[in-house]
């Protein structure tokens, strides 16, 4: 079933997105060698509940981290560990998400610790903008598969190859982290439910350097590359407003990602 939340209750989840911006900006400025995933676990998990919100990870299914920490080959789900610490040239995704009201957020990033190679950049490059292209369609009029085959096309249009990750996807979120729709990040336009004012949807395309198949660890959780080639994942969480697509997760509500789409942000 697909929630439809009301002005006053985006209004809500945008409350609830700065705060999963914020810890993620604060776990951004603590990456560096050195650091353990586990210490970036508590960055944020004070960042969170220091804003009187709750982590949404934390627990769900027995998770035990407030992000989810995947390094290089890792896709997803990687489970964040005081023994696991990060080295020059590591990439990092971290994924985190917070309930604030009842409202949850849910957002990720990847960045490189230190220096990037040419071939890391331009992978970061590439899954952050297909994230940007999927957003600049959850435009109200349009179809769900818009945002899959807007992901899909920023990502193809490249002249080197990429893989996109398949079965992970983004979703519907709202009271609960995960609601319907799945959302591909492939596919072609104009199909699926209608894109109304009030549906809110996480973005977040999976992509990789090398072949997109991946398998699941031992431990239950973290999602690696079968060919150990290195991942990206960027997400935010987006509302469909009458004034536009309104990016809860973003500082800025998306006005500087959307802009080289054409696309006005409610901000
Ligand atoms: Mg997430
Ligand atoms: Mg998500």
């Amino acid at each position: 079933m697909i929630q439809i939340k009301t002005p006053h209750e985006i209004g809500l989840m945008r409350a609830s997105g700065l705060v999963t911006a914020g810890a993620i900006a604060a776990v951004k400025a603590a990456v560096r060698p050195g650091v353990s995933t586990g210490e970036l676990d508590a960055i944020a998990e004070d960042h969170i509940r220091s804003a009187g919100a709750v982590p949404n990870f934390l627990g769900y299914h027995g998770f035990t981290g407030t992000i989810c920490a995947s390094i290089n080959d890792e896709v997803v789900h990687g489970i964040p560990n005081p023994d696991r610490v990060l080295a020059e040239g590591d990439n990092i995704s971290i994924d985190c998400g917070a309930i604030l009201q009842g409202w949850h957020s849910d957002s990720a990033v990847t960045v490189t610790v230190g220096s990037a190679s040419a071939e890391d950049a331009g992978l970061l490059e590439v899954t952050e903008r297909s994230m940007w292209a999927g957003l600049a369609k959850a435009i109200a009029g349009g179809r769900l598969t818009d945002i899959s085959h807007a992901v899909e096309e920023s990502i193809t249009a490249n002249e080197r190859r990429y893989g996109i990750v398949d079965h992970y996807g983004g979703h519907g979120i709202g009271t609960e982290m995960h609601q319907d729709p799945h959302v591909l990040n492939y596919g072609r336009a104009g199909r699926g439910p209608k894109l109304v004012p009030g549906l809110v949807l996480a973005i977040e395309p999976m992509v990789t350097i090398g072949d997109p198949a991946t398998v699941e660890l031992d431990d239950g959780w973290t999602v690696v590359t079968k060919d150990g080639s290195r991942a990206a994942h960027f997400e935010h969480s987006v509302a469909i407003t009458p004034e536009g697509p309104w990016v809860l997760t973003a500082e800025d509500g998306g006005v500087a990602g959307l802009a080289p789409f054409g696309v006005t942000a409610r901000h």
